[in-house]
């Protein structure tokens, strides 16, 4: 019998150490290896080995099952382990549930099917339609081609290419391996001289090995710019990754980038299948894949030689996973370059006060694009003063705005109101006796939906029937509705102009990538008139007929405490302006508000975008806020009330920080019951380069948590509710 060698190996469960398991042969750390694990049979990883588990019992130390997936050992690189042990520390997550985010034990399970491949059947007699032909073409400058390729290429869909192989208008090549596609890379892009120049700055920069900020107004071709760093990095063979906020949104781009490289690109997001996932993920590891464009997770991808990252619209929310993984996909793409010793390019419109202040004080570099691109103006945007301003006949919208809306139909263009609320009223309450209608799970108030007759909770989803009697006098057919949503502008809209083709642009009537792309087309087919969306429609890309934007009740983030808040009111009412006159010459923005004053409208009406990040900045060095301090928020949460309660007092009591950390807290949560679980809340803040996490660690390693209460810890929180 061989002598067996112990291994650490890690799982990807919620526990922050690896096991000990015994193997007949050495094992490279990295190595992914099947094990029994609580009865059941696990994926785990060699994780290192010197890390073996303290006073274990030889006796009872399991084999591993196998180290072998089919014929072959599959091994992490080295860079990902690292960067795994780096988001678990600063993140303070379990290291076995960050591993969860590496791979998937479906990956493993089934080998990946052998591709088939296809050529053209000439001496078929099954006639070829017009759409057909598109397939037969292709063939004129290929061997042969998989279903997929046959798919991308041609833009036809399945069913065609399926019908073409019923026919035996394709056959099945049977010994055909393609040869070593090589990326294609000799596009010529046209660029304007002011890209011209910025490009310069960009690759002076990427050589300096520093992040690289593409500082650019909306539309000035942002995009262009960092395909062509992609593609030098692409020429040297190595991996690109391109990370983009709403993937879903974005399959236009995804476009562009096949039609730019052609082929070598994988597609990394939560809508692929798994057989597509897993084979992207293979393809990443055996650098079968060039280019990958994905969502926050594809950072989790084993890459084999990764040469740069691309953060498109670096200031984007949805970079911050708040589930699950806590972390902020956009720092982590800086660190893992770092790591690598990759290049870094973000890019936005409206950089992050965050990334703002890491050009001043000179750790990125910023290259800016003060120009459009097909050499329109921003566009014109003023305030329309709600206290004001006189109504439409009837309406509850403003005259100005109404006859704006006709004005731009005329010359047969297209608008946009903007509202950032679902559903078609906020709030709806009794008018007997005034109770409101909430979720019975949470602190929050039920969304009337009128494409669903349904209350909708926006925190937790649970829905109910609208014809509701109320909980507390039982009086029916007497709830009102109070406040503007998104469907009762649309309503008003179809009143005040029934001619008109509209389009409802939020998540709630778009809820699949299918739905929005055909919405995106509509657009931008000239086949929509008016456009209601919320935030949702700023991150679209191509509307080359909107010129004309109505920002209704652009308040709703100018009074909020939240320290981000006027940074997130800033960078929408800019994204959302920012949709209108991409093409056409003359366009302008109308901002409903009741504070037309207020700073940050100023800046945005006279383009004065420094003097917003300037302002800010000073805002947050006053009040020692991110980035000039650091931020660790707690959220204990539990079903039991009472519990909680006192777990968090005695929490609260034990303040062991050193004099740079301040203990706030424990407070109720905004929401105080999320999902039938009340919540309480602490912040932690340092200054700026003390170890926060060791001392959070040390605070709530103190005082033991009873089984009923669960600890969230949010390291770096964008939101506080
Ligand atoms: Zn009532
Ligand atoms: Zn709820």
């Amino acid at each position: 019998m061989k002598h067996s060698q112990l291994l650490s190996v890690l799982l990807p469960v919620n526990i922050n150490y690896p096991f000990t398991y015994s193997c007949t042969e050495p094992l490279e750390v990295g190595t992914i290896v099947k094990v029994s694990f609580r009865n059941r049979e696990v994926y785990g990883v060699v994780w290192s080995h010197d890390d073996l588990e303290k006073n274990f019992d030889q006796d009872r130390i399991k084999a591993i099952i196998t180290n072998k997936i089919g014929d072959d050992s599959i091994v992490l690189p080295e860079d990902l382990i690292n960067f795994l042990n780096w988001v678990s520390g600063y993140y303070m997550m379990p290291l076995g549930l960050v591993l969860k985010a590496a791979f998937k034990k479906q990956f493993f399970e089934k080998r990946i099917k052998k591709k088939i491949y296809y050529n053209y059947n000439p001496t078929s007699h099954s006639k070829i339609t017009k759409k057909q032909e598109m397939v037969v073409e292709l063939f004129r400058e290929h061997m042969a081609l998989d279903k997929n390729k046959i798919m991308s290429l041609s833009g036809l869909s399945s069913n065609v290419v399926m019908r073409m192989i019923k026919n035996n208008t394709l056959k099945v090549t049977e010994s055909y391996e393609p040869p070593e596609d090589k990326i294609y890379l000799e596009t010529k892009i046209d660029f304007t001289p002011e890209q011209n120049h910025t490009m310069e700055e960009v690759l002076a920069s990427l050589k300096e090995q520093k992040v690289t900020l593409i500082d650019g107004i909306t539309g000035s071709g942002k995009t262009e710019l960092y395909l062509e760093a992609a593609r030098r990095v692409l020429k040297q063979d190595k991996q690109v990754l391109i990370m983009l906020p709403e993937i879903t949104l974005t399959q236009q781009f995804i476009k562009i980038f096949r039609s730019r490289f052609k082929n070598q690109i994988g597609e990394w997001h939560s809508g692929m299948s798994e057989g597509n996932r897993k084979q992207v993920w293979f393809d990443t590891l055996n650098k079968k894949n060039r280019l990958i464009v994905g969502a926050r997770s594809s950072l989790f991808l084993p890459f084999a030689d990764l040469g740069l990252i691309v953060v498109d619209e670096e200031h984007d929310q949805s970079y911050k996973q708040d589930e699950g993984i806590i972390y902020n996909a956009r720092d982590m793409a800086v660190l893992r370059a770092k790591q690598l010793k990759a290049s870094c390019i973000l890019s936005s419109a409206t950089p992050s006060v965050e990334t703002f202040e890491n050009v001043i004080s000179k750790k990125f570099n910023r290259a800016i694009l003060n120009k459009r691109f097909y050499g329109t103006k921003l566009p014109a945007i003023s305030c329309i003063d709600m206290r004001d301003a006189e109504k439409g006949m009837n309406s509850f919208l403003p005259k100005e705005i109404i006859e704006d809306i006709q004005k731009t139909k005329e010359k047969n263009e297209q608008s946009l109101l903007f509202l950032n609320r679902r559903g078609y009223s906020p709030l709806s309450l009794c008018g007997n006796c005034g109770v409101r209608v909430d979720c019975p799970d949470c602190d929050a108030w039920l969304v009337l939906h009128k494409n669903t007759s349904r209350y909708k909770c926006h925190y937790c989803g649970h829905t109910q029937k609208s014809d509701l009697k109320c909980k507390n006098c039982h009086s029916s057919d007497n709830i009102i509705q109070t406040g503007l949503g998104i469907e009762k502008i649309d309503e008003e809209l179809g009143r005040l102009f029934p001619k008109m083709s509209k389009i409802i642009f939020s998540s709630d009537y778009l809820p699949s990538a299918a739905s929005l792309s055909s919405a995106l087309r509509r657009i931008e087919e000239n086949r929509v008139d008016l456009i209601i969306g919320t935030q949702l429609i700023s991150k679209g890309h191509n509307f080359p007929n909107l010129t004309y934007v109505g920002i209704m009740d652009a308040d709703f983030g100018l009074e909020l405490t939240d320290i981000r808040a006027s940074e997130r009111t800033f960078q929408i009412l800019n994204q959302v302006s920012g949709r209108a006159g991409r093409v056409k010459r003359d366009s302008s923005v109308k901002i409903m508000t009741h504070m037309p004053d207020h700073q940050l409208l100023q800046s945005l009406i006279n383009n004065q975008r420094e003097e917003f990040y300037n302002t800010e900045l000073k805002m947050r060095y006053t009040s020692r806020m991110p980035p000039f301090a650091r931020l660790v928020a707690i959220i204990i949460s539990s079903k039991n009330r009472k519990l909680l309660q006192d777990y968090s007092q005695k929490l609260g009591k034990i303040n062991n920080f050193p004099k740079d950390i301040e203990l706030y807290g424990p407070i109720e949560a905004p929401i105080s019951r999320l999902r039938k679980h009340h919540r309480q809340r602490f912040l932690i803040r340092g200054s700026k380069n003390c170890n926060i996490q060791l001392y959070v660690k040390r605070w709530l390693d103190s005082y033991k948590v009873p089984p009923q209460i669960r600890i969230t810890i949010d390291v770096d929180p964008q939101y506080f509710l």
